[in-house]
């Protein structure tokens, strides 16, 4: 049974989604508590953000995953939402991710806006006001995954798809270290989940969505869609341009853009749409199900990555040969990302080279920085199982391993002292491939 069986609206349905949310706290003192983020413009209105895990599990040993909802004030879908994801995580099925990670859920970022069943928001960057309140919340949790939600209605749908679509949108803003790949490979796991619970959710991009929020009425495709659809294209031949009547300003629609950039979190928004499915239909249960997708997934191990948690840890460079974030546990591995993510245009040197001999491998690596001492892992994916001996400098060093299906990633500790190139050479055992 959802939490809230109608829509809760106005001044009285904020209150009666902020008393539930003192209840839930009440009555879950073992794993939740509330923290105020902050008071609405009108001072009148508290923020509250309610925190869920694993008490007796320290935070450095968690992930921290934040969920946001109720930015844009009309956006009703996602007042009955985050209830809904609070009452999972209070579930027995949610104990592997309290014991793993520190979720933090903000019901409602909007107060005014909730009361006002209005926007009340800025269509261009965050307002002063989320800049405070996501401020005071990544001071304390420096976040590792961050979900936005947000709604969609009859009219603020899709322009050729008015009233009925539910979206799943990797919010990125760069392509930088295989995260288009990856964001694509995470976004498409929880359209599947979601899929296997019955709610058909798309992945759009952001390029989508600015067409959904400024292409026309009429469904044609708005010349600014096409230029993206064919960006690259275009860019083959330097003459030819298209010429833009309108040019757009900048338009933020998600929170937590820049955590990305700050700290390379795993940043996703949803849109679920509040038009198409009414409260009584599931609209509550369809919100829930890519978070609980997501959550579930933060557990888990991602092929690529050593150890279980969101895949945020390739920081430079791509499958075949990485700089990653290094530490023993999940909050040394915040640190170090946040200190490599700062540095990520300094690597100028990133090569690896097979010999003629079949059991050598050399790799290089070049930092033009100055944030020295600068401990990464240095980390290749492998043909070979097994590994014999690294040298960097020609000073042998230790090294770890782990595998996805097909390969070995080889894992090698690094501390820089100084700006500068290194050459490593790798030994292994010589290919061969068992032909069954
Ligand atoms: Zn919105």
């Amino acid at each position: 049974m959802p939490v809230f069986k109608s829509m809760p609206m106005g001044e009285s349905g904020l209150r009666e989604v902020y008393s539930w949310v003192d209840s839930y706290v009440k009555g879950n003192q073992k794993i939740a508590d509330k923290i105020s983020l902050g008071k609405s413009e009108d001072n009148k209105w508290d923020i509250p953000a309610v925190i869920v895990t694993n008490k007796s599990i320290p935070g450095d040993k968690k992930q921290n995953a934040v969920v946001t909802l109720t930015r844009h004030g009309g956006e009703r879908g996602t007042r009955v939402i985050g209830p809904e994801i609070l009452n999972y995580l209070a579930s027995d099925d949610a104990s592997e991710i309290r014991d793993n990670q520190t979720v933090i859920v903000v019901p409602v970022a909007n107060p005014l806006g909730f009361i006002l069943d209005e926007f009340h928001s800025s269509m261009h960057g965050i307002t002063d006001l989320e800049k405070s309140v996501w401020g005071n919340l990544c001071s304390l949790y420096t976040p590792d995954m961050m979900l936005d939600y947000h709604s969609l209605g009859k009219i603020d749908g899709a322009k050729y798809d008015r009233g009925d679509m539910e979206v799943i949108l990797p919010v990125n803003t760069t392509k930088w270290g295989m995260d288009e790949q990856i964001y694509q490979y995470v976004a498409n796991r929880m359209a599947e989940d979601t899929a296997a619970k019955g709610w058909p959710y798309e992945v759009h991009s952001l390029e989508d969505l600015s067409f959904y929020y400024f292409g026309e009425t009429t469904g044609r495709f708005p010349q600014k869609y096409l230029q993206e659809k064919v960006f690259l294209l275009h860019i083959q031949n330097l003459l030819e341009h298209y010429d833009f009547p309108n040019k757009m300003p900048a338009y933020t629609n998600y929170t937590n853009g820049p955590a990305y950039y700050k700290w390379h979190t795993l940043v996703f928004g949803i849109e679920t749409n509040h038009w198409a499915i009414k409260v009584e239909d599931g609209l509550a249960e369809s919100g829930l199900a890519p978070c609980q997708s997501l959550l579930n997934m933060g557990t888990t191990r991602f092929p690529w990555e050593e150890d279980a948690g969101y895949p945020t840890n390739l920081l430079v460079g791509d499958f075949r040969i990485s700089i990653r974030a290094s530490g023993k546990n999940p909050g040394e591995r915040r640190i170090s990302r946040e200190k490599i993510w700062k540095e990520r245009a300094n690597f100028d040197i990133l090569k690896r080279e097979m010999l003629e001999d079949p059991e050598t491998t050399l790799a290089e690596v070049g930092y033009i920085g100055e944030n020295v001492p600068l401990k990464f892992d240095l980390c290749l994916r492998m043909r070979q199982k097994l590994i014999k001996k690294v040298t960097v400098e020609e000073r042998e060093v230790e090294f770890g391993t782990f595998k996805d299906d097909c390969s070995t990633f080889l894992s090698i500790p690094i501390t820089l002292n100084k700006p500068g190139l290194l050459k490593l050479t790798i030994r292994h055992e010589p290919f061969k491939r068992q032909i069954k």
